[in-house]
């Protein structure tokens, strides 16, 4: 039985639906073609935004986003779980700047 909360049940989800339509071996893998299919998802989410879609809509899209994610990590064989914590760590400690009336977060070399 699976456990939602779990990240590797989530990747070996992702994995069966590679597995599944093959996609290893039939371009569904290729990273080029990744971009492109995680770039009209997150067109998706923007529409939910800005066209003023309900919650719902924007979870399905945000999960449709999300499972492309796992799915180019898996395609291109990197950790994402350790890429995610790595990245966690630096962002936590970067300087936070408020630009036009929002905050950034960055590393602001500039000065
Ligand atoms: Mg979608």
């Amino acid at each position: 039985m699976s456990n939602k909360d779990s990240f590797t049940d989530m990747l070996a989800a992702v994995q069966a639906f590679h597995d599944k339509h093959d996609f290893r071996n039939t371009g569904g893998e290729e990273l080029a073609y990744r971009v492109a299919l995680m770039t009209e998802e997150l067109g998706e989410v923007s529409a939910c935004v800005t066209k003023g879609k309900d919650i719902h809509k924007l979870a399905e899209e945000c999960a449709d986003l999300f499972i492309l994610l796992i799915g180019t990590a898996i395609s291109a064989d990197f950790d994402l779980k350790d890429a995610f914590w790595a990245k966690m760590d630096k962002l936590m400690q970067r300087d936070a700047r408020m630009i036009n009336g929002r905050i950034r977060v960055s590393e602001f070399r500039d000065t």
